[in-house]
């Protein structure tokens, strides 16, 4: 197809070429190989002369399909698809760093590229050093030490939900010669294009929003041809690949990732505004709530707001606990991007490996409660957690 201008349209027809059964939606390919046609084409493809599949490790056409989309849906010249969000995280960093380098990284990461800095990478000699998300630029480059080789971040933050200007940080990369990697789960290409602002690498977990139905995990790094091109070698090599029942998913799930968003954060942000008129509840955090601190940087960098909102019940551990066990509709689970709305309590869930000081530094506390926002109706979904925090 012609690509399109228009978000919406690329993300339906972008899609891998018609085969002679004049098919409209794309057939799933399940094969672990494919066949040359001579000896000359099986010693042009192995030696990256002609482009084509070799076997399903290396590429295929449905994961192909799906970079190609999200190449276009993030502005991005190219990609790779893995077999979850981690081993996309993992092998952004892994494929592009060696002994000695150091990666400078928002504190506030995901619990398990937490583990990498902290446990993975020191066994390799690779080390870090955390900022806070919500610290002033100058400290993050005052962090900047002689080897550092990469930033890495998340924005919005999971669960505080601190934001940070891409637009400095991508200057700030450029400015110092260091590769810049965002990873955009929370947004989805729909809300936020890291790479427009100079990320030279943007990670997903297509696990979240992008599958949106809580069906299959995967992951994608998108970026530059040139570092694309080392992080295929590594992937390649070392065989994190996406399936390609889970690729024909997540492609056919991006058809309608715009409508959802948008229904994910009107949901949100009604949802964050009734909290804020609650006694019950003391401090909600949502991006596009004047009051969260970075309001006027969310609404310069992000379409819509996200579906994700946290808030402060009273009562601390025991008020959460409660809180939970109290909801009716509302799932208890630990995932988020949905179409049915979670709650998680950080503090006993997903980030009880840190300790009470480490979850305090990334806006943690005992109380935290952190609501994905479905597209049920938005009057279940108010009614929930309203009789749940009476
Ligand atoms: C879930 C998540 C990951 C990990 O993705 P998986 O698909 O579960 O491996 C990484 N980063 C963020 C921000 C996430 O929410």
């Amino acid at each position: 197809m012609n690509e399109s201008t228009n978000f919406e349209t690329n993300a339906i027809r972008a899609q891998h070429e018609r085969t002679q059964h004049r098919e409209h939606s794309v057939p799933l390919y399940l094969t672990s190989s494919f066949v040359f046609e001579d000896a000359e084409q099986a010693r042009a493809l192995f030696a990256d002369e002609i482009p084509g599949n070799i076997y399903t490790r290396f590429s295929n056409p449905n994961t192909t399909e799906l970079i190609n989309k999200l190449c276009l849906l993030e502005g991005t010249e190219d990609g790779i698809a893995t077999a979850s969000g981690m081993a996309a995280m993992y092998i952004s960093m892994a494929a592009l760093l060696k002994t000695g380098d150091h990666v400078l990284a928002s504190r506030s990461v995901f619990g398990s590229t937490h583990q990498i800095l902290t446990t993975i990478f020191p066994k390799v000699g690779i080390s870090h050093t955390y900022v806070d998300i919500a610290d002033p630029p100058e400290k993050w480059e005052q962090k900047i030490q002689p080897n550092t080789r990469m930033i890495f971040v998340e924005t919005p933050s999971n669960p505080a939900l601190d934001i940070i200007d891409l637009e400095w940080l991508g200057g700030l990369a450029k400015k110092r010669n260091l590769i810049l990697n965002v990873d955009n789960c929370f947004s989805t290409p729909y809300l936020q294009n890291p790479a427009k602002f100079g990320a030279n690498l943007v990670t997903h977990s297509a696990t979240k929003f992008m599958d949106g139905q809580g069906r299959v995990i995967g992951g994608a790094v998108l970026g530059s041809k040139e570092l694309i091109k080392e992080v295929r070698f590594f992937a390649r090599h070392t065989g994190p690949s996406m399936s390609p029942f889970n690729a024909w998913i997540l492609s056919k799930s991006l058809e309608t990732l715009a409508v959802r968003m948008d229904r994910h954060c009107e949901n949100a942000l009604t949802l964050a505004k009734h909290l804020e008129s609650r006694p019950e509840i003391l401090k909600v955090r949502y991006p596009y709530l004047p009051s969260h601190p970075q309001y006027q940087l969310a609404k310069k960098q992000m379409k819509l707001g996200g579906g994700v909102v946290t808030f402060e019940i009273k009562g601390g551990i025991e008020g959460g606990r409660k809180f939970l066990n109290s909801l009716k509709m509302i799932s208890h689970s630990a995932n988020l991007g949905d179409t049915r709305t979670i709650a998680t309590h950080p503090a006993s869930t997903t980030h009880s490996k840190l300790t009470e000081v480490e979850r305090a530094a990334v806006g943690i506390t005992p109380g935290l409660i952190r609501i994905s926002v479905g597209l049920e109706n938005i009057k279940d979904i108010l009614a929930d957690i309203d009789q749940a925090t009476q």
